[in-house]
């Protein structure tokens, strides 16, 4: 903990990046909600939270078993975040959207297939989709939660997208990258049924992945 940024800092990364988010186009009418590790707790976008009214000061600190600070509401959706930071220890920041070609895979209860080899930097050959629960439920939290143990990111069933991030930026990033993912997956089923990497294959991937780490390592 001891290389953690102050809390001033955090809760203006957190404000840039629920902005980021809006900007990137994933967050139509602020459905997306935003938060980061902070000691035993974690700092979250508020209820109602707005890319245009978000601040640093407006951010709510909340323990992972809801008890906030202050006298803002956390986000509705702070079970799903606290589950994914209770059970993974390498969570530093959790961003959670309704982003387009993520609910158009979702609404069909489909995963996202290893059509491509991106795919496999979310963790391994295909980024599930849990099922159906009503939001800001134990349920829907510990279903995200637990599909995010060997995955970066997952799809929620007629709702949208959790990802587990490093950082702020990091956890961002792949919400983005999965947006992209699901729409090119989406437009590539237009014209048939996309090839999908071969167990192989994936192993190879996954091989000049530790190789590139190795490499960079040194
Ligand atoms: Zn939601």
């Amino acid at each position: 903990m001891a290389d953690q940024p102050d809390e001033t800092s955090l809760r203006e990364q957190l404000a840039a990046q629920y902005r980021r988010v809006e900007s990137l186009g994933l967050n139509a009418l602020s459905s997306g909600n935003l938060s980061v590790r902070f000691g035993d707790n974690m700092l979250i976008s508020p209820a109602g939270a707005k890319a245009d009214n978000i601040t640093a000061d407006t951010v709510v600190e909340v323990s992972l078993d809801g008890d906030s600070q202050g006298g803002r509401k956390p986000s509705s959706e702070w079970r799903m975040h606290a589950g994914i930071y209770k059970r993974h220890e390498e969570a530093e920041a959790v961003v959670h959207t309704h982003s387009d070609y993520c609910v158009a895979l979702a609404s069909n209860l489909m995963a996202l297939p290893g059509f491509h080899y991106l795919v496999g930097t979310f963790g391994g050959d295909d980024v599930p989709c849990v099922p159906y629960s009503t939001f800001g439920t134990q349920q829907l939290a510990d279903d995200a939660a637990q599909a995010l143990t060997h995955r970066t990111a997952c799809l929620l069933a007629n709702h949208g997208m959790i990802a587990r991030g490093r950082n702020l930026q990091n956890a961002v990033n792949l919400a983005y990258r999965l947006e992209i993912m699901c729409r090119q997956y989406v437009l590539a089923r237009q014209l048939g049924e996309p090839a999908r990497l071969t167990a192989t294959e994936w192993d190879e991937f996954f091989e000049q992945v530790r190789r590139n780490q190795y490499g960079s390592a040194g």
